[in-house]
């Protein structure tokens, strides 16, 4: 599967990033293609549409994308963090309802979480969710939601009890064709041009009772809990930027002459071609340990996170050599390496902030410290 992953990425993806990150199209053709290739839910359990696979062949699958558009990696993890909100939350009925036609990928789906005034701290979120006559009605908005005008589900969160913070969030499956449900134009960004994010305005917007996943209140720690596994392909996402990168720097380092010799005779050079080569393998190794514990079902809170932290950070060192083996060519919008350049640096900031990873990791090993893991 990953060779079959990586033909399609190679032939098919790669050709048209560049001309996608300047015009900012979002790629439907290619989102129809990974559902063709049944890519779209790989380690969803076979009883819910997926593949029931591992995590590890995911993370190859979103590794062999990100390395030939960054931008549609990003659409990918969103609709793999949509569908952990259902797998985390949602009762079986729920699950039959909505995973099969998102793991077959006839759906897309968006995780709603940040809203402008609520980022890491998603306890001071905004949004409501009242009981109504018809089940709930979610007032507010949500910022920087990716895929959420192309999806067909979005896992929208919204407190119950706004007198609460964390535990006064719920979580909803909300249908994109609702009515009082809309969005912006898609927002101007540094980079993942072609993954749109939207600010989403829920004006009334009615969910029936059964669109309530989880329980009442218990929406902030399914968000938590469905970003700790979507982490790992994040990171993923990160690995496959940085080997792009990597590959981008070596055959420019073989190809460029200085001084009468190719740079790569340089130690110099070198030097930098090791370090990028060992930062990807760790990122790598992290994400597969991160991905292990997932499918046993181990708590992976800190294992996630570390994957999350180091491939990301990783990824911006080996993108920002790469860039240098360059040179002014590098700097050049009509390179590859500037594209990536600007691409991999949200990696430090969705999905939980690098700081925010760090947090989290060290909350854990605190409690060890303390003798209470
Ligand atoms: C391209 C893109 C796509 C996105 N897609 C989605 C999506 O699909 N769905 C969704 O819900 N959200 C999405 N987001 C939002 C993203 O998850 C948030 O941007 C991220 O969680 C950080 O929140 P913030 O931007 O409000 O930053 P803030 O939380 O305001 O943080 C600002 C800075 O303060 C630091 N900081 C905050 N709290 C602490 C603390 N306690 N200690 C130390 N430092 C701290 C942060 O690390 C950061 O450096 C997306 C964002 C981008 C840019």
């Amino acid at each position: 599967m990953r060779t079959a992953i990586r033909d399609f990425a190679r032939s098919e993806v790669l050709p048209g990033a560049a001309a996608r990150d300047a015009s900012g199209e979002f790629p439907a053709q290619l989102v129809e293609r990974l559902a063709e290739l049944d890519a779209m839910g790989i380690a969803v359990p076979r009883a819910y549409g997926g593949l029931g696979q591992s995590t590890r062949l995911q993370l190859a699958a979103i590794e062999e994308v990100a390395a030939a558009d960054a931008a549609l990696a990003s659409i990918y993890t969103a609709h793999y963090l949509a569908m952990e909100v259902l797998l985390v939350g949602a009762d079986e009925a729920q699950k039959l309802r909505h995973l099969p036609g998102m793991a077959e990928g006839q759906r897309l789906g968006a995780f709603a979480l940040t809203e402008p005034g609520a980022g890491s701290d998603i306890g001071s979120m905004e949004a409501t969710a009242q009981i109504s006559a018809a089940g709930w009605l979610l007032k507010g908005s949500k910022t920087f939601i990716s895929n959420a005008r192309e999806a067909g589900l979005l896992l929208v969160f919204a407190k119950t009890n706004p007198t609460l913070g964390f535990r006064g969030i719920s979580c909803f499956a909300v249908d994109r064709a609702s009515p009082n449900l809309s969005f912006s134009t898609p927002q101007d960004k540094c980079g993942l041009r072609s993954s749109p994010t939207y600010t989403v305005f829920l004006d009334g917007v009615e969910v029936a009772a059964d669109g309530l996943i989880g329980t009442v209140g218990g929406g902030g720690k399914i968000a938590l809990e469905a970003l700790n596994r979507a982490r790992i392909d994040s990171a993923a996402m990160a690995c496959g930027i940085a080997a792009r990168a990597l590959e981008l720097a070596s055959s420019y380092a073989l190809s460029r002459q200085q001084f009468g010799h190719p740079i790569s005779e340089f130690q110099v050079i070198q030097l930098g071609l090791g370090e990028m080569q060992a930062l990807l393998q760790v990122s790598r190794l992290a994400a597969r340990e991160a991905a292990r514990l997932k499918d046993q079902g181990a708590d992976l809170r800190e294992a996630a996170s570390i994957a999350k932290y180091v491939a990301a950070e990783n990824c911006f060192r080996v993108v920002d050599r790469a860039l240098q083996i360059h040179g002014g060519a590098g700097f050049m919008r009509e390179s590859e390496i500037e594209r990536l350049y600007r691409d991999c640096r949200v990696l430090r900031i969705y999905e939980g902030t690098s700081e925010i990873q760090l947090l989290t990791i060290a909350s854990q090993v605190l409690r060890r410290a303390d003798g209470v893991a």
